[in-house]
């Protein structure tokens, strides 16, 4: 499942370059152009879904290795100790409608989005 217009398929594509950290089958992971706090990485499954809510719904599966992925990122970059947050509907902040966790660790200057 991708989109053409998203820029997050184009990311996992490879056609629109990042600072990949993570590379699995189904979930990659890379740095925030625009970080909030020292550590501040995205986790995003290779399959397009638009929030988390629809991935919960559409491969749980998926959703429990986002989650796991995140954990492994933040115990190597941060000793385990963050935050996981999921912007859900631009009221939310969310600007990007593909699914991402913001893994974020070290002191933080406001919330992302
Ligand atoms: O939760 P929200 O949808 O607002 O988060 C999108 C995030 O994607 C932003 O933090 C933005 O900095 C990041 N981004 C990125 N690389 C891009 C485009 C957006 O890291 N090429």
């Amino acid at each position: 499942m991708t989109d053409p217009d998203c820029i997050f398929c184009k990311i996992v594509a490879g056609e629109i370059p990042s600072d990949r950290v993570y590379t699995g089958d189904r979930v990659i992971a890379f740095r925030d152009i625009n970080p909030v706090a020292p550590v501040h990485i995205l986790v995003v499954p290779v399959d397009h879904h638009p929030d988390v809510v629809a991935l919960a719904e559409a491969d749980d599966t998926l959703l429990h290795e986002l989650v796991t992925v995140a954990g492994e990122i933040a115990k190597a970059e941060a000793g385990g100790q963050f935050r996981l947050v999921f912007n859900t509907g631009a009221d939310a902040g969310q600007s990007v409608f593909h699914v991402h966790g913001h893994v974020i660790a070290g002191r933080m200057d406001h919330l992302p989005g």
